[in-house]
């Protein structure tokens, strides 16, 4: 068998539970992405984004990573702020936004149901992740939000997940590597003011200032 490639195809037959969403998704709303979402932005990039999964409205529908997602509107705003992105966010995949040195990619590619993927689903498609950080010659930063993001790119990077621990904020050289961790720029965590714009942006300015060393 080959390598894997860095984007399953868009009928990837390896979750049974997200294949049967997805062909329900296609059925009531034929007109939306209902694919695995491809990553975002060149592989030329210093700096890769990890998400957790596609939202079922958002990223599912648009066929962008964060795109028409409530997560998109601080995650887009902060990655112009920080310029790792030019143009206008419009929460359309064709808005012309482009990203500067930086790539979104997400830690399972399919929507998962109540955007919750099981242990397992996270393990499977861990093989686009892997394929995906092997695929960016110049890497050096990596993003992951939230826990399960951070926990799958610590494996990807053949890290035990005890010697990398999850904390907001928080940043450890992995193999090559710099990873940042932040809280996952969602709705829940936004309006519950587990994470504030602030401390989102605290994560970029550490991240521009690692790159630009
Ligand atoms: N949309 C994505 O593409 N990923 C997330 O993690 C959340 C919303």
């Amino acid at each position: 068998m080959g390598a894997t490639p860095e984007a399953p195809g868009r009928d990837c037959p390896r979750c049974p539970r997200l294949v049967a969403f997805r062909a329900a998704a296609r059925k009531r709303e034929p007109e939306w992405f209902n694919a695995p979402v491809p990553s975002f932005g060149g592989d030329a990039a210093r700096l890769l984004i990890v998400g957790l999964a596609p939202g079922l409205q958002g990223a599912n529908r648009t066929g962008r990573p964060f795109t028409g997602d409530y997560a998109g509107d601080l995650l887009y705003d902060t990655l112009l702020r920080f310029k790792f992105a030019r143009g206008r966010y419009e929460a359309r995949p064709d808005d012309g936004l482009t990203l500067v040195d930086c790539r979104i990619t997400n830690a399972v590619r399919c929507v998962p149901p109540e955007n919750k993927p099981t242990t397992i689903e996270i393990k499977t498609c861990r093989d686009f992740l892997d394929a995906t950080i092997a695929a960016m010659p110049k890497l050096a930063a990596i993003v992951a939000l939230g826990r399960i993001a951070h926990e799958s790119t610590v494996v990807a990077l053949g890290a035990r997940r005890s010697a990398v621990p999850f904390k907001h904020g928080g940043a450890h050289d992995v193999g090559r590597y710099r990873l940042f961790s932040s809280y996952h720029c969602s709705r829940y965590n936004t309006n519950t003011g587990v994470l504030t714009p602030q401390m989102f942006r605290a994560v970029f300015a550490d991240v521009r200032k690692f790159l630009d060393r």
